[in-house]
């Protein structure tokens, strides 16, 4: 049986390997970049947190998030980790759950795969930009600008719109809206989120851990804790990503960083007056040194309307507990998201309704599937956006022959 498979990214690989294990399947693996697996090169900041131990449907969202269990079941973590290390990758997992090539190095992923599809007999074809599909009597057909491609299955893995420069396209929903298949809503997730950077310009590039309360109308609509780094139009960091999917909600919204969760307001409040006594002679300017990042304790000392030029023994009661409050509560005014150029992943994508969630076969169109991203399924931050590349991949590429 002719197979094709659109896309060479996460989920098409794995669907495409998958495929090949039947020794009567001829698979060709199209790809309209120079090379597969570029997204993939780039995850996990270039160390791929490919999967994450604790990965279940809770973590997915979607218009039915629950999509995702059969596939996660069919090929479950321990099923991923196993086969990766079949195929000459060793994993290893942090406290958190978060799972990692064990070199530490996205292209270790990359390459292990690319092997095991060259192992495998898989034509992969670099440069193949799928233009349109279409049914034919039997089977399906596939064109791109010089060249068109048979299959008597079509595995449409071609990933969601987010994070351009990598690779994400809408061409995957228009192949699949042309059999009829629907689009959702798309919006950015786990993305960096614009806040009003006036007074918090000069803290581009400073990395803190701390907790973040999100309020929209004076609700707590979300917290979180982590790692956050400041940037020239916002905030970003995995803690942040987090909560992006509810920044991106409007209304007036404000951002609460802790940024001293070692100590609760009163024992910070305590603890600085006593080192008004110990540096009495130092300029305020550096009172903050040795508690936080130095620029970022001259920010906060700053938002608190404070003369840096004063020495830290002038502090009155009133400014210290002025200046523990502002540790514990930094403001940012969230201004929205940054957009989908920028997002790891999509919100949205074509319906799950229109899939068999036991197969990924379109219900529309038979011998058609789609994996990964470009359905509506998304996932938290931590390795779960791969996982379920992986898993959907796997099902996917045993086209419908699920039972063994
Ligand atoms: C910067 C960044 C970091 C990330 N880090 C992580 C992480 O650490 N952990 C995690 O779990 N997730 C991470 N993600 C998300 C994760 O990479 C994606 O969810 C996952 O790759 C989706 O897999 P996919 O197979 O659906 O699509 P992709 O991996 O995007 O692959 C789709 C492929 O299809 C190709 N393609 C598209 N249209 C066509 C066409 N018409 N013809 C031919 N080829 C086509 C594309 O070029 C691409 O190679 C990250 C994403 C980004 C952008």
């Amino acid at each position: 049986m002719k197979v094709l498979v659109i896309g060479g990214g996460a989920s098409g690989m794995m669907a495409a390997l998958t495929a090949a294990e039947d020794p009567r399947n001829q698979v060709t693996l199209l790809e309209r970049q120079s090379r597969v697996g570029r997204k993939l090169l780039a995850t996990g900041n270039g160390r791929c947190n490919l999967s994450n131990l604790h990965a279940s449907p809770a973590n997915y969202h979607g218009e039915q998030p629950d999509f995702v269990r059969h596939a996660m079941e069919y090929f479950s973590v321990s099923d991923t980790l196993a086969l990766f290390r079949s195929i000459g990758l060793i994993t290893v997992a942090e406290e958190s759950g978060k799972v990692y090539p064990f070199s530490d190095q996205a292209n270790s992923v990359v390459d292990v795969l690319r092997f095991a599809l060259e192992q495998r007999g898989v034509t992969v074809r670099c440069g193949c930009e799928v233009l349109s599909a279409g049914k034919k009597a039997r089977g399906y057909s596939v064109k791109t600008a010089e060249e068109s491609f048979y299959g008597d299955k079509l595995i449409i893995a071609c990933g969601g719109a987010a994070g351009a420069k990598l690779g994400g396209t809408d061409l995957g929903y228009k192949l699949l809206q042309s059999f009829g298949h629907h689009l959702t809503s798309i919006t950015p997730s786990l993305v960096q989120i614009r806040t009003d950077v006036s007074t918090t310009r000069s803290l581009k590039g400073v990395r803190a851990e701390a907790g973040l309360i999100l309020k929209r109308n004076g609700q707590t609509v979300a917290t979180n804790r982590g790692e956050v780094q400041f940037t020239d139009f916002g905030i970003s960091g995995p803690a942040v990503f987090e909560l992006s999917r509810e920044a991106s909600g409007g209304g007036e919204q404000i951002l609460l960083l802790d940024l001293m969760q070692l100590m609760e307001e009163a024992e910070l409040t305590a603890y600085l007056t006593e080192k008004r006594t110990a540096v009495s002679g130092v300029p305020l300017e550096d009172f903050l040194t040795g508690v936080l990042h130095n620029r970022l304790g001259r920010v906060i000392l700053k938002q608190v309307g404070l003369d840096l030029t004063r020495l830290s023994g002038s502090l009155t009661d009133p400014e210290l507990n002025r200046i523990a409050h502002t540790i514990k509560f930094f403001p940012l005014t969230v201004t929205g998201v940054m957009g989908l150029e920028q997002a790891q992943v999509t919100a949205g994508g074509i319906c799950t309704s229109e899939f068999r969630p036991d197969t990924l076969e379109s219900r529309l169109a038979p011998g058609l599937f789609a994996t990964g991203e470009v359905l509506d399924i998304d996932g938290d931050c931590g390795g779960f956006n791969l996982q379920w590349a992986w898993s959907s991949g796997r099902l996917a590429g045993k086209l419908g022959q699920t039972g063994e």
